[in-house]
């Protein structure tokens, strides 16, 4: 099997190289990432510029696993990634500093990643654990809990695009879960820069509490969760509604 490992964090974070450890003990692992960080770049892709592709050095080695860097986005790399090597079977994303629950998973670079191997017909799976603005997620420690889910998930057939996030301590255990869809606050927060021109933050912060079932529950109960997810947007009931409510795909425009 081969394996394609990007993330949102840049090449040379330690959550890739820890993945790639893991991926590279379930087949042929090769990590194709972005040359820097492209935290919460969604699933943007690059068409007004010529993308590169180049060999480059891990702070933390892979044995058997070549690196590239690539000056582009997540969902870049991914396309990038399995057009120069064929073959692959499986994408990986992450390991993400910082976890990928609810709404942000319509932020986040490091789903878009396993989201654009779906898109071409590949597995995708994305990865992401808690950080703190001190500290980075413990990868050594996550390791045991990637290669179960890994097992999990090649186990059986299905699954093209799931989000997985790790609890900080050891799991209780793995759960398949819904994703959380409670607001944020959505704030932009001013502040000034060391010249004192007024600049914003963008803050996305839960404003309620999680429901049960829920990515977010999972992590808070300290358990791995893992959400399939799907490509077709599609409101299956309010497309149902509407049909009910117009004769079927004919609404009067006029
Ligand atoms: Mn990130």
């Amino acid at each position: 099997m081969r394996i394609l490992i990007t993330n949102d964090d840049g090449v040379y974070s330690p959550g890739i190289a820890a993945l790639a450890q893991v991926a590279s003990r379930f087949g042929e692992a090769r990590i194709v990432a972005p040359d820097v960080e492209m935290s919460s770049a969604s699933h943007a892709i690059t068409s007004s510029r010529p993308l590169s592709y180049k060999r480059t050095q891990l702070p933390v080695q892979v044995p058997g696993v070549a690196a590239y860097r690539v000056n582009g986005t997540p969902a870049d790399c991914v396309a990038l990634g399995v057009s120069a090597w064929e073959k692959v079977d499986l994408v990986l994303s992450g390991v993400n500093i910082g976890t990928n629950l609810g709404n942000a998973i319509w932020h986040s670079g490091t789903l878009a990643g396993a989201k654009q191997a779906a898109l071409l017909g590949l597995r995708g799976i994305a990865f992401s654990a808690p950080a703190t603005d001190t500290e980075q997620p413990s990868f050594e420690a996550l390791k045991p809990s990637v290669a179960a889910v890994l097992e999990r998930l090649l186990g059986a057939p299905g699954f093209p695009l799931v989000n997985v996030n790790l609890p900080a301590s050891t799991p209780r255990g793995m759960l398949w879960t819904r994703q959380s869809v409670r607001h944020y606050d959505g704030r932009v927060i001013p502040g000034k820069d060391p010249m004192g021109r007024v600049h914003y933050w963008y803050t996305v912060v839960p404003i309620e509490s999680t429901d049960e079932g829920t990515d977010r529950w999972a992590l808070e109960q300290g358990y791995v969760s893992m959400t399939p997810l799907r490509i077709d947007l599609t409101d299956e009931a309010l497309l149902a509604k509407a049909l009910a409510q117009d004769a079927p795909r004919k609404v009067k425009l006029a």
